[in-house]
């Protein structure tokens, strides 16, 4: 069987993206790599959004980019900016037919649709299907999102709304976010933050059509794109081997208190890409223990008290904007994490320390 130098494991976002840091960067001149994708296409199945705190190298796939968005619970609405870092959309369709072609172009690059089609044994693999296993908390961001084109001039272009807590919650976390890319186009998405196994808010299609008829106020309307899927709020797990590296949400590359994961997964490639030549002794790249450590109280408070957690989010952004932008996106510095973990309800969080 067939021998490579490298071998990528799951040809979605972190593999793709992974083998195009590689490529263009001529890490693949003299070296091979297998990537192993079962789906027999690839279409536009995701939209991965983020605010740009760091450079990537999908800039011609971006589907939007807004520096306005706001945040709403019952009876308030806070207005914010995010000049310093705008919002931005990537438009997986585009991402992957980009990828793709480029990768093309490189006869060192072959693709299979089964492991068992190669050999991996003298192979560095960089794997991205995860296996999941039960935590402590065993937390999920679920959602489904539609895309929807409406027979008038609707929406305001200019900003977004990234969560609006004005629904029912049925004691768990629900919001809505709504991203206009156009006057008359825009992906609506229910979004929860709950145990999987609670089968009772899957009803998405009726929770998004009751949001676009009373809350939108959209008569009229046609649905162009879906979308649905979960993120474990917990890492996967995780073997170290000397001839591996788990990348994407394998790789724990998910901010557990958000579900962001795009950014990280970009900057592991570019880590990887320059410790490529000697990756089996590199440090593991991880997102900051910092982090780690406040997303964990963070979300012991939301499994707790999911009540209170539209009003956290909320008082959260009084901070500066940018601020929480940093703070969400790993860059925030010690004062910067001091503003935020002071619009905490103290007592709560510090009890969750100790649960
Ligand atoms: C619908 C959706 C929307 C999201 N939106 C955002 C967002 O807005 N912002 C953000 O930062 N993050 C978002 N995420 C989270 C995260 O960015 C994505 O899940 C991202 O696709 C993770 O990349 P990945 O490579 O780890 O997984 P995937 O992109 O899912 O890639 C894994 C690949 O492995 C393949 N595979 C499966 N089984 C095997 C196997 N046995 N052998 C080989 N290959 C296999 C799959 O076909 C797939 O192509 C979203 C997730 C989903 C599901």
């Amino acid at each position: 069987m067939k021998e490579f130098d490298y071998v990528i494991i799951g040809g979605g976002c972190a593999g793709l993206s992974l083998a195009y840091e590689l490529e263009i960067h001529q890490k693949l001149k003299d070296k091979t790599l297998a990537i192993i994708e079962p789906r027999s296409e690839y279409k536009g199945d995701k939209t991965w959004s983020f605010w740009k705190v760091a450079p990537h190298n999908f800039d011609d796939c971006v589907k939007k980019s807004w520096e306005n968005f706001s945040i709403n619970i019952p009876n308030k609405i806070n207005h914010l900016e995010c000049k310093d870092y705008p919002y931005q959309s990537i438009d997986s369709g585009l991402f992957y037919k980009k990828i793709n072609d480029k990768l093309k172009e490189n006869s060192n690059i072959s693709f299979f649709k089964s492991i068992e089609e190669i050999s991996k044994k003298n192979s560095f693999i960089f794997n991205s299907v995860p296996i999941i296993k039960k935590n402590h908390l065993n937390l999920w961001q679920h959602f489904c999102g539609v895309e929807i084109e409406t027979k008038n001039n609707f929406f305001d272009e200019e900003i977004f709304n990234l969560m609006d807590f004005d629904c029912e919650q049925r004691d768990s976390v629900h919001f809505f976010y709504t991203l206009p890319f156009s006057k008359n186009k825009a992906l609506v998405e229910t979004t929860w933050l709950s145990k999987m196994n609670d089968n009772s808010q899957k009803d998405y299609d009726n929770q998004i059509k009751d949001y676009i008829a009373n809350h939108l106020k959209i008569k009229d309307y046609e649905i162009i794109y879906k979308e649905e899927g979960a993120i474990p709020l917990f890492y996967p797990f995780y073997e170290r081997e000397r001839n591996k590296i788990n990348i994407g949400t394998a790789g724990c590359m998910t901010r557990l208190s958000t579900g962001y994961t795009f950014l990280n997964i970009q900057e592991h490639s570019k880590y990887i890409r320059e410790n490529i030549e000697n990756i089996s002794n590199s440090k593991r790249f991880e997102i900051s223990k910092k982090y780690q450590f406040l997303d964990d109280i963070f979300l012991r408070v939301l499994n707790k008290h999911p009540e209170k957690m539209s009003n956290i989010f909320f008082n959260m952004f009084k901070a500066s904007p940018k601020t929480v932008i940093k703070f969400l996106s790993n860059k925030s510095n010690f004062f910067e994490d001091l503003k935020i973990i002071l619009k905490m309800p103290k007592w709560i969080f510090i009890k969750a320390l100790f649960d």
